[in-house]
């Protein structure tokens, strides 16, 4: 099977190349793409022609414009990269008889109330990015692929930045530490989220009549927590580990969303119900303290 990947080197993006390389021929390009092949997906003309040119049976999009505060005054990047490219993507995908796998957003809702947000549950996004990711999910509807999106939330990695290694640092150096306490979701590993994508491409690609499982699915680790219970935990195993911090993982100030102003607002309740995902995949998502612990071990 010949698979393109783009945005191989984001955080997900990058795991993906580890978990899709059993399923074929894995292409797999960045921004500046590679032998003639388009991967920048503001060129939409470029990425069609791509596509065209490799006919691959999947391709699977972990790029997007994640600029979350940025893309509040950079709106029609945003909208190029997160709706018009997966909407190229996805009718050039019908036309090949492709697979297409892509990845959204709880910033799709509006974060009110504390039940899990089912796949359809009402979307309300409160910020560009997140409408532009909603764009997104919609020209991939509208194009007619086989398409499995993944509405994924709080992602992070061992390899570059993340919330926790912000933590880390920022209780090595400071006395006082002050984190968000009234926004739940989820963090989850980008190695669950390629895990489980090459499990999918498995069964949507090997069963029969497997049209019946395109769609959209939440996919997030289980349980759920605060930013403040993250960097808590995050802290704590720290601590056990003999790391010398400067804030006690106790001694982390409780905010709430409106001490910490940044320019695109986020939504409380990012609580996404991943039943559908665990019925139709036959799947158990593990809770997100497995994967942070796992993650920590690596850069600690
Ligand atoms: P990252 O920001 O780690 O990776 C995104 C990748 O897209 C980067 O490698 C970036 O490359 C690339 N990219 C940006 N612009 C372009 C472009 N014009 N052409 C080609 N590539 C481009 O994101 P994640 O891996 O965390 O996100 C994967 C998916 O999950 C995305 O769809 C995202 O919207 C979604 N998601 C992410 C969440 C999160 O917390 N991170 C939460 C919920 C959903 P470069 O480094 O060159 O800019």
């Amino acid at each position: 099977m010949k698979i393109l990947l783009l945005g191989k080197n984001g955080q997900v993006g990058w795991e993906l190349q580890r978990a899709l390389a059993p399923l074929g021929e894995v292409v797999a390009l960045d921004r500046q793409g590679a032998d003639g092949l388009c991967g920048d997906l503001a060129d939409l003309d470029g990425l069609a022609a791509t596509v065209r040119q490799l006919a691959p049976e999947l391709i699977v999009n972990a790029a997007a414009y994640t600029a979350v505060d940025k893309a509040e005054s950079e709106e029609s990047v945003a909208a190029r990269i997160n709706a018009e490219a997966p909407g190229v993507l996805a009718r050039e995908a019908a036309a090949l008889g492709a697979w297409l796998i892509h990845y959204s957003t709880d910033y799709v809702f509006d974060g009110s109330g504390q039940s899990k947000w089912q796949e359809d549950a009402p979307t309300g996004p409160l910020s560009v990015y997140g409408r532009s990711k909603l764009d997104g999910e919609r020209a991939i509807a509208a194009s007619g692929a086989r398409a499995v999106v993944l509405r994924t939330s709080w992602v992070y990695a061992a390899r570059g930045h993340n919330f926790a290694k912000t933590m880390l640092c920022l209780a090595a150096e400071r006395d006082v530490l002050n984190v968000v306490a009234d926004q739940f979701g989820a963090p989850t590993g980008a190695e669950l989220i390629a895990d489980v994508t090459a499990h999918i491409i498995r069964q949507v690609t090997n069963q029969q009549d497997s049209h019946s499982l395109a769609g959209t699915y939440h996919l997030t680790a289980s349980g759920e927590t605060s930013w403040h219970g993250f960097a808590q935990f995050v802290l704590a195993y720290a601590s056990q580990k003999g790391i010398a911090l400067r804030v006690a993982p106790e001694r982390i100030g409780a905010i709430s969303t409106e001490a910490y102003p940044v320019p695109a607002p986020r939504p409380h309740n990012s609580r996404l119900d991943v039943s559908k995902l665990e019925g139709t995949f036959k799947l158990k998502m593990p809770l997100w303290q497995q994967g942070v612990q796992r993650m920590l071990d690596e850069i600690l």
